[in-house]
């Protein structure tokens, strides 16, 4: 028997087992298979660390882009969509892959990323990624609370269904998300040789990613389009959860680097949404998109900034338990 298959066995019985996805004889089931061991691995060897009780992750047989994190009682458990999983890996190694390797990154990055392989290395970034936000809102489960359940899907959600907290708890998810693609970046980055590494490298690995992790919140919102909204609906909106996100990955470089590589943010941004519109549709072109981030740039920083004060003030935030655990090891 597979090892996913005794996981799966192993669930306690609260977990409703009737659409389980078994990957067996999928035709992408050595992808289902990389996923499912890398979060197993991750389960076992970094849980601990963060005191999180009875866990575990599978499939769902569903035909919608979605994940969720959900706790009952004391058993906590992530859930990935196998249709998620399919459109993604599609999106980038099957129907983009010709223009993901036609991109100036790609010439960059040949002898940079595995097997020279930029769409699958984009396409392993969102999974990746998708987990630890996950792990995020994991974290975020206090003890007391009997049963929580946070859905990726902000398609379905209305626009009166917003919440400050869910905002900040979806912030809070992306920056803690945010780190470990930084550590993947800087562990490319830092492969190399002295004389191979340039700005130019250290660019084109971040952009690639912060597109790639755009694409898939496009996916879980089943099309991005302007105008650009505040307080409303269950998630942030993407381009703000990407300035975010961005920003996070240039602080850490900056304080590994210093200025050596002098990667600036407007520049992070203004190349990733190039990539982005070779990847997916927009009703808007990329014009609109910088005259509204121009235009809404007061707005951004006061509703980013409203958001982040919530969230620093919640000690049982996701990001708020990193940086204690990152201060205690490094004590
Ligand atoms: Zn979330």
């Amino acid at each position: 028997m597979s090892e996913y298959k005794k996981h799966v066995d192993s669930l306690p019985d609260k977990v409703d087992k009737t659409s389980i996805y078994d990957y067996e004889n999928d035709t992408l089931s050595k992808v289902f298979e990389g996923f499912f061991n890398f979060c197993s691995t991750n389960i076992k060897t970094e849980w601990p660390k963060f005191d999180v009780a009875r866990c575990g992750f599978f499939y769902r047989d569903q035909a919608v882009n979605n994940a969720m994190a959900v706790k009952s009682g004391t058993d906590i458990w992530i859930e990935v969509n196998n249709h998620l999983l399919e459109s993604l890996y599609k999106k980038f190694n099957v129907e983009k892959k010709a223009v993901i390797e036609s991109l100036p990154e790609a010439a960059l990055l040949k002898n940079v990323v595995p097997d020279d392989n930029l769409p699958y290395l984009m396409f392993q970034s969102t999974t990746m990624f998708l987990y630890y936000h996950e792990l995020g809102h994991i974290l975020q489960y206090d003890k007391t609370d009997i049963n929580q359940r946070l859905s990726e899907n902000a398609a379905a959600g209305t626009a009166a269904q917003f919440s400050l907290e869910r905002h900040a708890r979806e912030m809070d998810s992306d920056e803690f998300a945010a780190n470990f693609l930084y550590e993947q970046i800087k562990h490319y980055f830092n492969i190399l040789n002295e004389e191979t590494k340039s700005r130019e490298i250290l660019m084109a690995l971040i952009t690639t990613g912060i597109a790639a992790i755009f694409v898939l919140f496009e996916m879980l919102s089943r099309g991005f389009n302007l105008p650009i909204y505040f307080e409303e609906r269950t998630h942030p909106n993407t381009l703000i959860r990407v300035i975010g996100i961005s920003g996070i990955i240039l602080s850490k470089a900056t304080a590994d680097f210093g200025e050596k590589y002098a990667v600036t943010q407007p520049e992070v941004i203004k190349r990733s949404f190039e990539i982005v519109f070779n990847l997916l549709e927009f009703e808007a072109s990329i014009g609109n998109f910088f005259e509204a981030i121009k235009n809404e740039r007061v707005n951004i920083v006061a509703y980013s900034s409203k958001v982040m004060q919530l969230r620093n003030s919640l000690t049982w935030m996701a990001g708020v338990k990193l940086a204690a655990l990152n201060s205690n090891s490094s004590n």
